[in-house]
Parts: C-alpha cells; structure tokens; sequence
C-alpha cells in the first residue's frame, strides 16, 4: 500500500502514481470489496505513515498508551534530513505485512490511518510560497496488484474521500502539516534544530500521553497560563491535547504567541537565565585572564 506523497517527489520514474494532479471533482474508477481477487495485497507490503490524529485513534482503539503504540506498532524516520521526524507503521516481523491485517480485512478498520483511508489516492500537499497552508492536491496510485481500479464503480475524489471519512482526519492533521511546512521553509536560516527540540517536537505530535504528563508538570503549569476548563480538556480529551500540542510548538519552535504566559514567571526565568550568562561571561573573563598571566610568565622565563 502507498503512503501520501509530497508534491516535489513526483512524478518519479517507475511510480505507481498517476502524474497527473487532480483536484477533488475529478472522476476516478475504484472499487474496494471484500471477496476481490486481491483481497489484502495492498496491506501485505505496507508503507505507511501516521499523523498524529492516526496514533490517537489507534491508541484508543487498541486501548493501549501511545508510548506503547509506538513502541509496538511503529518505527520512526526523517521527514527530512537531520530534520523532523515522522513515524510509520511497523510491519511485522521479518515480513512486510502490516500487524493489522487478518484474513477478514483490517483489524482496525474503523480507526484505520488516514493513508490506508486515501488509497488509492496520494494526498500531495502542496504550499504557496510565502504561506504556511498548504492546498490540497491529488493524484491516483496505480499499482498492478490492485484490481480495484477494473471495478464498475465511478465517483469523484471528493465523494471518495466522504466515503472513507478522510475529511476528519485531514482536519485534524492540518496544524501537524502546517509545523512540517513552516520548519522546511525556514530552512537552514534558522539552522539545524537542536536534539531539544527535536525531542519535544516528537513528544508532542506523536506521543500523547507522554506530552500529558509534561503538562501536568509543575515547570508546565507554572510558566503556562492555562485556564482551568482547558485544563480539565486536556488531562481527559486526547485530542484536544494534540491541537494544544501543535499550539505548544508553533509557540516553542517558531515564537509565535499562542499560549498565554504567567508574566511573573518568565520574568524570573529571564532573570535566573540572565545571571546565569553574566556568571559564565565573568568565569569566561576570568579564565582568559588566567591564560593571559600564564603566557606572561612563560615568556617572562
Ligand atoms: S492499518 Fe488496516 S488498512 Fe492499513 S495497512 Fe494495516 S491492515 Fe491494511
Ligand atoms: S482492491 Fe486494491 S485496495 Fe482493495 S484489497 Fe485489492 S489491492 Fe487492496
């Protein structure tokens, strides 16, 4: 099965993708049924990857944690080098299968991620320069193992996309996309990220539940300015949590004021970050006097 593709990879030779862009009235023949020749081929050698909205239906489905999810469930890739990170879904072992997959179909249809939802549809985002959105374009995916497309049945992408309930889950993913296109037009002028942020940037967008226990934290709370009804959301709505999370970065990573901040405390922390500076400024000048001295008296020898 194919995953969602960025506008800039295609068309590539050899791909199974249609190069053709498409938006959403465009007419396509397709039909997924169950008693089809090829009934699971397409989940047999998986390639998928998850947004964060996939994990927290997934998590809930499986009723599990999503440290736990993606622990069993998932393997992590660059979205870019030495950049972001993405997660896929890990196939099972030694094989290329995905670890949903039983002889009925998907095990997690009703929560199934939005790429398997798409099929065989590519989702390519594509963003206009000097904007953040991105805009929605689509292309087929037609790969010799799937007969679907040989099936008596026409609908336009749109009626397509409704019928597998994608609309949701692109909804959901847009702050996720908007963070990924915001970091790759910043590009190399704001360097290469920091293993801090990178951290936190994996933490909040994939793992949930981890990012629930950092809000809850005394540090969280008592720099945030968090009022008590969304706070309540938060510790119970995994959802509501993912949408704070993309807030939360967009504010860390990109300075962009989206959470209120308790004044008295960042004051405190400028002031505890500044004498610390001013302390490893003076232990800087000390250490160059020393240096000096000792050349001084070297040459004096
Ligand atoms: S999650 Fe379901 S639909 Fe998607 S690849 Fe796995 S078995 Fe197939
Ligand atoms: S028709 Fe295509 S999507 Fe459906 S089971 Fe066959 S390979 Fe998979």
């Amino acid at each position: 099965m194919t995953d969602t593709y960025n506008a800039a990879d295609l068309p590539f030779t050899g791909s199974p993708v249609v190069p053709e862009m498409s938006d959403g009235n465009k007419n396509i023949q397709f039909q997924c049924r169950k008693g089809i020749t090829c009934w699971n081929a397409c989940c047999s050698n998986i390639d998928i990857s998850l947004t964060p909205y996939d994990i927290v239906r997934l998590k809930q489905h499986l009723d599990i944690s999503s440290t736990e999810f993606l622990h069993k469930y998932t393997v992590p890739y660059e979205l870019e080098p030495n950049g972001i990170a993405g997660v896929k879904l890990r196939p099972i072992e030694n094989g290329s299968a995905c670890q949903f997959m039983t002889a009925e179909g998907c095990s997690v249809y009703a929560d199934r991620p939005t790429a398997c939802r798409y099929y065989p549809i590519a989702l390519l985002s594509m963003r206009k320069q000097d904007e953040y959105t991105d805009t929605a374009s689509y292309a087929l995916v037609k790969e010799d193992h799937c007969l679907g497309h040989q099936e008596p049945r026409s609908l336009t992408i749109d009626e397509y996309r409704k019928e597998q309930g994608v609309e949701e889950y692109d909804e959901l993913a847009r702050g996720w996309r908007q963070l990924i296109l915001k970091k790759k037009s910043s590009g190399p002028s704001i360097g290469k990220p920091t293993k801090r942020s990178l951290q936190l940037f994996f933490m909040v967008c994939y793992d949930t539940d981890r990012f629930r226990e950092f809000v809850i934290s005394e540090g969280f709370t008592e720099l945030y300015d968090i009022p008590a009804d969304e706070m309540r959301k938060l510790l119970t709505d995994d959802t509501e949590l993912m949408l704070f999370g993309f807030r939360f970065l967009k504010q860390v990573l990109f300075g962009e004021n989206t959470i209120a901040i308790h004044q008295a405390t960042a004051a405190k922390r400028m002031e505890r970050a500044q004498g610390k500076l001013q302390q490893l400024e003076a232990e800087a000048r000390e250490k160059r006097a020393a240096d000096a001295d000792g050349i001084y008296e070297n040459e004096e020898q």
